[in-house]
């Protein structure tokens, strides 16, 4: 893929300009104080009415296939409109959860039923979703879950705890991964579902973070039915299915899907600002700093591209979408670290002259570091599935779930 746009790119990169300035009236832009997050039910319906409009003017959904209510246009045409909203300060889509995780699964693996009645109402916000997989005693070790669903005539019954769910306190749906065979070894005995939110037995208590925020939730099911229909592939092959869902993850969250360049430009802008008041050895440092940042968020950009290449000649993103999300965070962290210490001390205040942007992207930066795989795990995929290193010992892999689960419960060794 060229770096620069095409004449046909540039052209669409200006339709996209124009089509946001004439509904910038109908979205909500980060410079409102809005985060994106759905902290109130007036952001929330601000946030589904932005996905909306923006669906209407053709602007999500855009490299989907037409078959499922997408623009049949192409994944660079996906990174200039990601690119334009983030350079018009639009923030992330409420739906992002959706279309990047769950509406790929739902298109890789359910029936043509489930996604004409899903993947409409997903494109505009109408129906909000969020992906339920991690537990407390489940993150990196995901198929270790313990949330169970057992048959139960037409249908099933589910019971458990999720945690760490983004965007349950407003999602309409989500993927559900549930232990449907416990007797089978833990990534053989796992089965997916969609799930309503709003069906009785499902409890929401949203968590709040560090930055202030409350994005994301524990979900609590007691005696959930979900009719058999909602099933995403087959019994036990919730794994695989997950699989579909954690590699369009990593491509989302690290850099295919998300864009630096506005940020490094804010960074610049920034720095414009703050750097005559340093004295000339703290400006020297200052500059180095933002070479580096511009240089990561240039090569992040870029490498995203190039996965996008992968992924229009190949289908499925591969495990170098780890990577990708490996670098993505490095450049993210590379940004808002130079943004605070331009700050100086103004960054031990909220609401400075500069808004609290600063500081509320720095203490985002862990949770980037955890999400869609934190970067101990992406490395060990990375040295494993694409370097060919020798994997870790894992001695649960092939022993039934109950009895590797009682192990761990007594702490007993294998
Ligand atoms: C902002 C945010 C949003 C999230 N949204 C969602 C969501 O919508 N839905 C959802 O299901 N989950 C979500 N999560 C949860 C996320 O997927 C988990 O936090 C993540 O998988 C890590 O799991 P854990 O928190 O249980 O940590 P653990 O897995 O317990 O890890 C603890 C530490 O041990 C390290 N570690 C673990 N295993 C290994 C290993 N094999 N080798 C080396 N080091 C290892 C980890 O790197 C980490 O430093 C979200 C998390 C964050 C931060």
């Amino acid at each position: 893929m060229d770096f620069e746009d095409t004449p046909e790119e540039a052209a669409y990169r200006a339709e996209v300009r124009s089509l946001l300035e004439e509904h910038a009236a109908e979205l909500v832009h980060m410079d409102s104080g809005e985060e994106g997050t759905a902290g109130s039910r007036t952001e929330e319906l601000a946030l589904r009415r932005t996905q909306r409009v923006l669906a209407e003017a053709g602007l999500v959904g855009v490299a989907w296939d037409t078959a499922h209510g997408g623009r049949g246009g192409t994944l660079a045409q996906q990174s200039i409109v990601h690119q334009e909203l983030a350079r018009a300060r639009v923030p992330a889509l409420i739906n992002h959860i959706g279309l990047g995780m769950c509406a790929p699964t739902v298109i890789a693996h359910g029936s043509q039923q489930q996604r004409d009645r899903y993947l409409p109402r997903l494109l505009r916000a109408e129906d909000v979703w969020c992906q339920l997989f991690s537990e407390p005693a489940s993150g990196s070790d995901l198929a270790a879950l313990r949330t169970t669903a057992v048959r139960e005539g037409d249908g099933w019954v589910v019971n458990g705890q999720k945690v760490w769910t983004t965007l349950a306190h407003v999602a309409d749906f989500g993927i559900l991964l549930t232990r449907t065979d416990p007797a089978r070894p833990k990534h053989a005995g796992l089965t997916m579902f969609v799930v309503d939110m709003h069906a009785p037995g499902v409890e929401v208590r949203p968590l709040k973070q560090m930055g202030g925020q409350s994005g994301f939730n524990e979900v609590f099911f007691t005696d959930v039915h979900i009719p058999d229909s909602e099933r995403l592939g087959e019994p036990g092959e919730g794994w695989r299915v997950a699989l579909t869902t954690l590699l369009n993850e990593r491509v989302a969250v690290g850099g295919g899907g998300t864009d630096l360049g506005s940020s490094v430009e804010s960074l610049a802008q920034l720095a414009a600002e703050r750097m005559p008041a340093l004295g000339h050895d703290r400006q020297v440092l200052a500059r180095q700093a933002l070479g580096r940042a511009v240089v990561a968020a240039l090569a992040n950009r870029y490498t995203g591209y190039r996965r996008y290449t992968a992924i229009s000649q190949g289908g499925l993103p591969g495990p170098e979408a780890s990577a990708g999300k490996l670098a993505g965070t490095a450049s993210a962290k590379l940004i808002a670290d130079l943004g605070v210490r331009l700050l100086g001390d103004d960054a031990l205040y909220m609401g400075t002259p500069d808004g609290d942007r600063w500081q509320r992207t720095m203490a985002g930066l862990p949770g980037l570091a955890i999400a869609g795989g934190t970067d101990e795990v992406l490395r060990n995929i990375v040295g494993e599935r694409v370097l060919g290193l020798p994997p870790e010992p894992r001695e649960d892999k092939h022993r039934p779930f109950s009895e590797a689960a009682a192990t761990r419960q007594t702490g007993a060794m294998a």
